[in-house]
């Protein structure tokens, strides 16, 4: 360990996770393959780290050429209506990122830069703003899409590209990052094409990780909502199977989950008034991929030198 020598005081003290986790994190951070910020949580991307990402995420692109889908491209924040709307704050209060900032006078100013150089605790001088933090790729998609008027027939499938996403968690398992890229997919239509989609890339997906040579696993899963209520909404998703996980190990005790499948019935186009081309309320689905957490997986199996990499999975990454 003594090669680790600027890592910041404050990430090494409140660093909380597992002795292997912890162990992997600075082994990351010695590499360079992930710089430290101070906070758990919040690191930036060495050049190979980014490299291997992009090169992943090139493949689901090529992976989802046959869906022929729209691309659209959407900030990491969005107004803070959409949050409300999408039903976020039911489910995952404890996840949430809002924008505060200020808008007070001069000496009230004055005051805040005071309170903040003394280390003290500036919150009461900012007011909520109108925008929020992402939290899921998808969610800007379901407004945009409402706005367009009723679907095509066959309904929309959109390409969101790898967005940053935030979660307020912050974790010294460097698989649990508070900003990430989510590499999203939606498709909105009718319930058969939306649950047939949803099968194909299950499929697909389990055939990605296998040409990259990660021990994957698919499974049914259930969201972390929040509370007593979040139980049974969880339970409700499990029985329905509304939610599979693809899980492969990195660092943790036990898997974890990098891709995930959501089929939301009519949630979506409910809360934001998305219809079919015959008036009916469109259904919806979407896929993710954690790709920062399948750059660690990598990393984690093949080691911390992609130049060492095995020949198969160097093919795949690097020859298209
Ligand atoms: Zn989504």
């Amino acid at each position: 360990m003594s090669a680790i020598t600027n890592v910041p005081e404050r990430i090494t003290k409140t660093i909380a996770g597992t002795a292997e986790e912890q162990q992997f994190l600075q082994e990351l951070i010695a590499a360079g393959l992930l710089l430290p910020s101070g906070e758990p949580g919040v690191y930036g991307r060495g050049m190979v780290f980014e490299d291997v990402r992009n090169r992943f995420d090139e493949l689901v692109t090529r992976t989802g050429l046959p869906d022929q889908p729209e691309r659209p491209r959407f900030p990491p924040i969005l107004p803070r209506r959409t949050l409300e709307k999408a039903g976020y704050l039911k489910s995952f209060p404890h996840l949430c990122g809002a924008v505060f900032s200020f808008a007070g006078n001069e000496r009230e100013a004055m005051s805040l830069v005071e309170c903040a150089s003394n280390g003290a605790d500036w919150s009461g001088f900012l007011s909520m703003t109108d925008v929020v933090l992402v939290p899921a790729a998808c969610y800007p998609a379901y407004p945009a899409m409402a706005l367009r008027g009723p679907l095509p027939k066959g309904g929309v499938t959109l390409d969101l590209g790898g967005s940053y996403v935030f979660r307020n968690e912050p974790s010294g398992d460097p698989a649990r990052l508070q900003m990430f890229h989510q590499r999203e997919m939606v498709r909105i239509g009718a319930e058969e094409d939306v649950l047939a989609w949803r099968d194909v890339w299950m499929k697909r997906a389990t055939g990605i990780f296998q040409q990259v040579c990660l021990d994957a696993t698919l499974d049914v899963a259930s969201d972390p909502f929040f509370g007593r209520g979040g139980k049974l909404l969880a339970k409700n998703q499990l029985a329905q199977g509304l939610k599979f996980e693809v899980l492969v190990p990195i660092a943790s005790p036990g898997p974890t989950a990098v891709s995930s499948f959501n089929y939301h019935q009519e949630h979506f186009g409910t809360a934001f008034g998305i219809t079919q081309h015959d008036g009916s309320v469109a259904q919806s689905a979407c896929l993710g991929f954690g790709l920062e957490r399948i750059t660690l997986a990598l990393f984690r199996k093949h080691g911390l030198n992609p130049s060492s990499w095995p020949t198969e999975v160097r093919t795949v990454l690097w020859s298209a």
